[in-house]
């Protein structure tokens, strides 16, 4: 089948166009629609599909297979039909805004670092690229601050498909091979690239530049970035965020991390304080426990640490088998048992098989999980762990 006419390669502000159906193709449940031209960029590079409609139907997907671009739609056109198209053009926009300021940040980071960009996503939240190489933050920050003066000189984004006598001695960047005509992108002393997706005319198209993100990957770097709108409706959202921390914690936007740093401080030394009221509790709750052999003690309110402690303490006072209880009888029990002479592995592995628990340890101690009534838990902690030597 003949190559689809890209209109979008001609002209990435065309939103409206006329076509005529060549192909019409079904899976049994949609049909994939092959137009003699179109302005609709298929899903290709990382980046996903323009949304839209044609002949008032919103078209599925659009994808390219062999130069031919498809149109998926819910029902079937009819070959030879004449057929017209738009697109959403906010969703376009931005993604030429976020694309257009990929070829900045990538053209600064190969010619400042030498690293090749392999790796791009392009979705509906945020952009990744990938580089094959390390960047510090104050590399990273500086590149943002030079793709933001590449925006600020407002240049021209050209575009052309050089013949290949040419194309041979270019210095372009190329994220993969490329049959047939190149076509070139290039943001003059910025980046020049082989490119097959629309992008803004101008550099101050694009809006602010922000890098967002940095993480290892693979050898290299993974770096976020949001271009635009899409960084402005960031902005807005982390402004609502820190204006409500600010709110919150009576502290102007500028003053939030101290104030943070603050609460956090003050919540730390009260937890401090709890922990060190609960173990008392626990303390007198131990003394009053009857003299016996063995014991056992329900806590609601005990974390893991305390827990252990609590378990050490119940195995200083009775010489036998010790367990201790946290949690509740809806939640279910977080248990810790062990002490005396029996092997708590033995005692441990009756208690999760009488209560459909389960848990894991050695003969001194055993831990583990149940749920069910406490009196139970205590009559067959008495009856059967306790009476007999295990
Ligand atoms: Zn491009």
């Amino acid at each position: 089948m003949k190559a689809t006419r890209r209109l979008f390669d001609e002209d990435s502000r065309l939103t409206e166009f006329t076509a005529r159906v060549v192909s019409c193709q079904t899976d049994g449940r949609t049909w994939r629609i092959a137009l003699d031209q179109t302005a609709f960029f298929p899903e290709e590079g990382g980046q996903t599909c323009d949304r839209g409609w044609l002949a008032g139907q919103q078209v599925l997907h659009v994808s390219e297979q062999d130069h031919v671009i498809w149109h998926r739609l819910a029902q079937p056109l009819s070959e030879g039909e004449e057929v017209s198209g738009s697109f959403d053009w906010e969703k376009r926009f931005w993604d030429m805004q976020q694309h257009t300021g990929e070829h900045i940040v990538s053209g600064l980071v190969h010619s400042l670092h030498g690293y090749d960009n392999v790796g791009f996503h392009l979705g509906s939240e945020y952009v990744t690229m990938d580089y094959n190489g390390l960047l510090t933050r104050e590399q990273l920050r500086e590149i943002e601050w030079k793709a933001n003066q590449a925006v600020a000189d407002d240049l021209q984004v050209d575009v052309s498909w050089p013949a290949p006598d040419e194309l041979a001695k270019m210095p372009y960047r190329s994220k993969k091979e490329i049959e047939g005509d190149i076509r070139i992108v290039e943001i003059p002393g910025i980046d020049l690239c082989a490119c097959c997706a629309p992008h803004v005319q101008r550099t101050g198209q694009i809006g602010i530049i922000k890098l967002t993100g940095m993480e290892s990957y693979k050898g290299g770097v993974r770096v976020y970035m949001l271009c635009g709108f899409r960084a402005l409706a960031d902005y807005r959202q982390k402004e609502e965020s820190s204006g409500a921390i600010s709110a919150l914690l009576s502290a102007k936007a500028d003053e939030i991390f101290p104030a943070v740093k603050r609460q956090k401080e003050e919540c730390d030394q009260l937890r401090f304080e709890v922990n060190r009221l609960r173990m008392e509790l626990i303390q007198s709750a131990i003394r009053q426990l009857p003299e016996a052999e063995n014991a056992c003690l329900f806590d609601p309110n005990l974390d893991k640490g305390n827990s252990r402690r609590a378990w050490n303490l119940l195995c200083q006072r009775f010489p036998g088998l010790c367990a201790v209880f946290a949690g509740s009888e809806q939640q279910g029990w977080q248990f810790i048992l062990g002490g005396g002479k029996g092997s708590a592995r033995e005692a441990g592995q009756a208690l999760i098989t009488a209560f459909s628990g389960k848990g894991g340890g050695s003969p001194q101690m055993f831990q583990g999980q149940i749920s069910g009534k406490r009196k139970e838990i205590e009559i067959f902690f008495e009856n059967h762990l306790t009476s007999k030597e295990i």
